[in-house]
């Protein structure tokens, strides 16, 4: 096929040829480059990913910790309370074992079961 190609033919096929060349290295050289630039951003995602996690476990064993001791959990005493009042029956002081009406929610009671006692036992029954 190149046989009857004359000399100048020949220089301009091959000056193309060259040029498709350098065209070509161009490109992968661009593509190896956005290759590398993925593969950096992956890892480096990957790393804050892990860290990430790491984060999210530490905070969930933390706050595992805190309402588990506390607030996650009523005493035995206050479970019973909730029950009752669960079932329609005041728990609170004022008005102790008397129904509540349909949907009613009463604050003292809510008191009782959730508020804070810490201030030793609770009052009432002075009468
Ligand atoms: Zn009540």
């Amino acid at each position: 096929m190149v046989e009857r190609i004359n000399k100048s033919d020949l220089y301009d096929h091959f000056a193309r040829l060259s040029q498709q060349t350098q065209d070509l290295v161009a490109n992968m050289k661009r593509l190896q480059e956005e290759v590398n630039a993925v593969l950096e951003e992956n890892a480096e995602l990957s790393i804050e990913n892990e860290h990430l996690q790491q984060l999210v476990s530490q905070q969930a064993a933390k706050e595992a910790a805190t309402t588990g001791g506390e607030s996650g959990k009523l005493t035995p005493s206050r479970e019973n309370l909730k029950k009752l009042y669960q079932r329609g029956f005041h728990v609170c002081n004022e008005y102790f074992g008397k129904r509540l009406d349909e949907g009613e929610s009463c604050t003292f009671c809510l008191d009782t079961i959730y508020g804070d006692h810490s201030l030793g036992a609770p009052k009432g029954g002075d009468r």
